[in-house]
């Protein structure tokens, strides 16, 4: 992860595609990686307290424990704290809920 991507994107500047928005907006979901018992989830959060910035959130989650086992965040909590910030846990939350949309597509 670059250190310096640290502010978050304007929303214009996130080129890819999501695959899922959440219903608040707040959470976009671009890619999802089966690697075995874990899936790889990258998403983008919207900050708190810069509404038009996204952070961009990566995540390693294990379904079976519901557990974040890896991942990253741009925001400042996590450069801090090096811990699951709240926007990794609204990626992992969005991911459960929209769950069976996005298996069967
Ligand atoms: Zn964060």
């Amino acid at each position: 992860m670059d250190k310096k991507e640290c502010i978050g994107k304007k929303l214009e500047d996130i080129l890819e595609t999501p695959i899922l928005i959440s219903t608040d907006k707040k959470t976009r979901i671009y890619g999802l990686k089966n690697k075995g018992r874990d899936i790889e989830i990258s998403a983008y959060s919207r900050s708190e307290s810069r509404e038009d910035y996204f952070h961009k959130v990566e995540i390693e989650y294990l379904p079976a424990s519901k557990y974040i086992i890896n991942g990253s965040c741009t925001c400042e909590s996590f450069r801090y704290y090096g811990m699951p910030c709240k926007h990794m846990l609204t990626v992992r939350n969005v991911y459960i809920k929209n769950q069976q949309k996005l298996i069967n597509g």
